[in-house]
């Protein structure tokens, strides 16, 4: 089933260097050991002191996931609070992760929330109501990352948010926080509404008491992690863990987010289908951000303006060359263009144009888009687990082209390791110009993060701290990444 992958000629480090745990069963996740098949080899080696983490983490996660006696005291902790005044907190702490948003958003947000959980030494469980186990393998052996749907606050996590009084913006808001009295529980309102006490949670003086807490709930959609940096209590542990810093997250997705059979089934048929065979593969990832996804005139002449402009489409050839280029009798170099929409028009018209004229270079183009949904069906299963597939195959192309501040794009770019070129929001209905322009770094842009300090009040450039954190390429004024 290998034989049309195009990477599959030398036998491969399918456990990626130490990141992934020789304990599974390769069966039930076909997706974790043949992935590396589909790839080139990574440029970007794993820190063993990650990888040391990772099995610690495992180890933690075995001792204190559901149905352990750890679990089961640290749950019946919850609702108790009058009792506890003076709560010791146990061997086990966990933060609960909640689906909100659309698949890219919540990809992005697992990731943070299993990062924090690593540098706090707390057990990640997500909210399994959604469809998430449709979506991902368990990723730690041995117990599961899936919350027990009998978790004693899992009739309220829905209506969790700013009002509830366990949410810790809300309490610094009313009353300067007792930290004699810990609550068992803590509601995390990490969402692009936050308010200035939402997110003080990154600040250092707040995660000393935050800490003591055993159960912490998250919603979020937001891909915090370059906050996290900015705390100097984590800083010196996330330099070695992640001594190139630009791999944060091309690290934690490669280790975390496995296709389950279903999906990876529509990877592979895919990939195998209409990408193996290419010399190189383009990948462009268009979302265009309006209520309807209608088509514009004007993002079809940004596509075509930024992949001629960045060569990374030939243009066509003119009519008195059309003769020369049709003669050529050298095998022509096969181009793949992978398209990924909810819009069927964009791929088809690129098809369209490489149709009825020849490209200048001779080279021949192939355009193929996986699935043409029309609409945003977040939480409808098949719907979901097309747009991984299509996050997944986009990973694999050789250059990419993403649409400004779309986490379905960040995350196809970030598990790829490539650096994108990133089609600008336009303004007006226009084209903008320049269309389109390369990403500093693969990693995603955290949209919405705090604008001011810690200690003081007032607003300061949170993109002048460190030199590795600094503002989007998409996102100038309010965006941050690491580079
Ligand atoms: P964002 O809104 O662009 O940041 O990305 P999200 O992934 O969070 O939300 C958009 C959702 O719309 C996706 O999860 C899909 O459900 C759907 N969607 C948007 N673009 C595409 C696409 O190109 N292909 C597929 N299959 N679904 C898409």
């Amino acid at each position: 089933i290998y034989g049309l992958s195009k990477y599959s000629v030398k036998p491969r480090d399918n456990l990626l260097g130490g990141l992934l745990t020789a304990d599974f069963d390769q069966g039930s996740c076909l997706s974790r050991y043949q992935s590396s098949l589909y790839r080139k080899p990574s440029p970007y080696k794993t820190s063993e002191y990650l990888v040391s983490k990772l099995r610690n983490y495992e180890m933690l996660h075995k001792r204190c996931g559901p149905g352990t006696d750890s679990y089961k005291r640290a749950a019946e902790q919850i609702g108790h609070d009058h009792e506890n005044r003076n709560r010791t907190v146990g061997e086990c702490k966990y933060i609960v992760w909640v689906a909100v948003y659309g698949l890219g958003n919540r990809i992005l947000t697992l990731a943070s929330v299993f990062l924090y959980a690593l540098l706090t030494e707390r057990i990640i469980l997500v909210d399994q109501r959604k469809d998430i186990s449709d979506l991902f393998c368990e990723p730690f052996p041995g117990n599961s990352w899936l919350l027990p749907l009998d978790f004693p606050l899992m009739g309220q996590i829905n209506s969790f948010n700013q009002e509830y009084p366990c949410c810790y913006g809300t309490m610094l808001k009313n009353h300067p926080i007792n930290s004699n009295a810990i609550p068992s529980h803590l509601y995390l309102h990490l969402l692009h509404d936050y308010r200035d006490q939402d997110k003080m949670f990154f600040c250092q003086k707040e995660q000393s008491f935050i800490n003591k807490v055993p159960w912490l709930v998250v919603k979020s959609n937001l891909y915090f992690i370059p906050s996290l940096w900015l705390n100097p209590s984590f800083q010196t542990e996330l330099i070695k863990l992640f001594p190139q810093k630009d791999t944060v997250f091309y690290h934690l997705a490669r280790y975390l987010f496995h296709p389950t059979n279903q999906v990876w089934g529509m990877v592979t048929r895919s990939y195998n289908a209409y990408l193996s065979r290419a010399d190189e593969i383009l990948g462009i990832q268009v979302r265009v951000f309006s209520r309807q996804t209608k088509y514009f005139q004007h993002v079809m002449d940004q596509i075509v303006s930024c992949t001629q402009r960045e060569k990374l489409l030939p243009e066509a050839a003119a009519a008195q060359e059309e003769s020369q280029v049709m003669n050529v009798s050298k095998t022509p170099k096969l181009k793949a263009v992978l398209v990924t929409s909810l819009n069927p028009d964009y791929s088809n018209n690129l098809k369209n144009m490489y149709w009825e004229r020849p490209t200048s270079t001779g080279e021949i183009i192939e355009i193929y888009q996986p699935s043409k949904e029309r609409i945003q069906q977040t939480d409808k299963k098949l719907h979901d687990q097309k747009a991984l597939a299509e996050m997944y195959l986009l990973s694999l192309t050789d250059k990419l082209v993403t649409s400004a501040t779309s986490t379905f794009g960040y995350v196809a770019q970030g598990l790829g390791g490539l650096k994108p070129w990133i089609l600008y929001t336009p303004k007006k209905f226009k084209t903008p110009d320049p269309p389109c322009g390369r990403g500093v770094s693969m990693e995603p842009c955290f949209l919405n993060p705090p604008a001011h300090g810690c200690e003081a009040k007032k607003r300061i450039n949170t993109a002048k701290i460190v030199p590795f954190v600094r503002h989007c390429e998409d996102l100038k004024k309010n965006g941050l990444k690491l580079v």
